[in-house]
């Protein structure tokens, strides 16, 4: 291996920052070339790619977003599209990539990976949504964030008697909301894993406010339900204000926390090693604190994400 190229695809995490700048100095130290592909999978196809150098990634670790830039490409799903990618991946001497993101660019990079091109995945996505991890990078930040708005929320909500609706990102996991759960001390916990009692939930916060519940606060993941149409139901059942809130991109944003810039920073030095080890087509994870590796396809097709039934639990006696 003597170029590898890295890019950064699907919704943006904190801490891919810190991932790049991992894979750029491990490449580096090793002698080999790295290129930056910006705005993901749409970068490569474009040819949007430059060189980076060890100053390329100075000052990024503590930043936000990804310096690379991100994007959603559809079109790689298309074999003659991924042909022109590795093209351009050729036109450059690149012989490896590094391809950081959720399930959907795990997907591409196994393609390319098909397609006879070495690519390895690592975990960027807030969603924690990812077999063969505890953790995906971005994932603890986007938490804290999310916690932080509930303990807003909550002295709000205990002032004015009112019940907080919370709609959190995850899109099909109920990680962010479940751990949110416990970490805000959440009254309800709604996740995609469990099936959605609107009658049972309603009942839970009159039951509540019998016993001198002064707020609840209620976190559903996103996509469950239509949470304004939700809060309405709920306070002509209830007769006590109800408002939803839906965090939305301010979940996605800010400095990644410690933890994930050193998770990144294992996992993007990792994912160099692999290429060197000559693996291709391999995912990388944290497995009860150690770094492992995945077969991509087994990842996507066979593993499964176990549900954190414990956290569902736990959460519902803390309450
Ligand atoms: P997040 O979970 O944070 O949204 P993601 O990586 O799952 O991240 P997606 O939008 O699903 O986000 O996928 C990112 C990109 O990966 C897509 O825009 C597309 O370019 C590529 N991709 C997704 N699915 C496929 C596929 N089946 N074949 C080839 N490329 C794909």
């Amino acid at each position: 291996i003597k170029k590898v190229g890295v890019l950064t695809s699907g919704g943006d995490a904190p801490g891919m920052n810190s991932a790049v700048r991992a894979v750029t100095r491990t490449c580096l130290t090793h002698d080999i070339e790295v290129f930056g592909i910006f705005d993901g999978f749409a970068g490569l196809h474009a040819g949007n790619i430059k060189q980076l150098q060890r100053n390329s990634v100075s000052d990024i670790i503590n930043r936000g977003g990804t310096f690379l830039g991100s994007a959603r490409f559809p079109e790689f799903k298309e074999e003659s599209v991924r042909k022109e990618a590795i093209k351009q991946l050729e036109k450059f001497g690149i012989d490896a990539l590094i391809v950081i993101g959720g399930d959907g660019s795990y997907m591409g990079a196994l393609k390319l990976s098909e397609m006879g091109f070495p690519c390895i995945g690592i975990p960027g996505t807030i969603d924690n949504d990812i077999a063969g991890t505890d953790f995906t990078i971005g994932f603890m930040t986007c938490l804290n964030t999310i916690v932080d708005a509930v303990d807003r929320l909550r002295d709000t909500s205990s002032s004015h008697n009112r019940i907080s609706i919370v709609e959190m990102m995850g899109r099909h996991c109920g990680d962010l909301t479940l751990w949110a759960s416990v970490a805000g001390g959440c009254e309800y916990v709604i996740v995609p894993e469990i099936d959605f009692d609107e009658d049972a939930l309603i009942k839970q916060i009159m039951d509540g406010e019998e016993k001198g519940k002064k707020h609840a606060i209620v976190a559903i993941t996103e996509h469950v339900t239509d949470v304004t149409a939700l809060a309405k139901r709920i306070e002509a059942k209830t007769k006590r204000e109800t408002r939803a809130t839906v965090l939305g991109h301010i979940q996605r944003g800010g400095a990644p926390m410690a933890f994930d810039r050193i998770l990144a920073s294992r996992m993007g030095a990792y994912a160099v090693e692999l290429l060197l080890e000559g693996k291709s087509a391999r995912c990388i994870g944290i497995q009860c604190a150690k770094m492992v590796d995945h077969d991509i396809i087994e990842c996507l097709t066979d593993m499964k994400r176990p549900f954190r039934k414990d956290l569902y639990e736990l959460s519902n006696i803390l309450y």
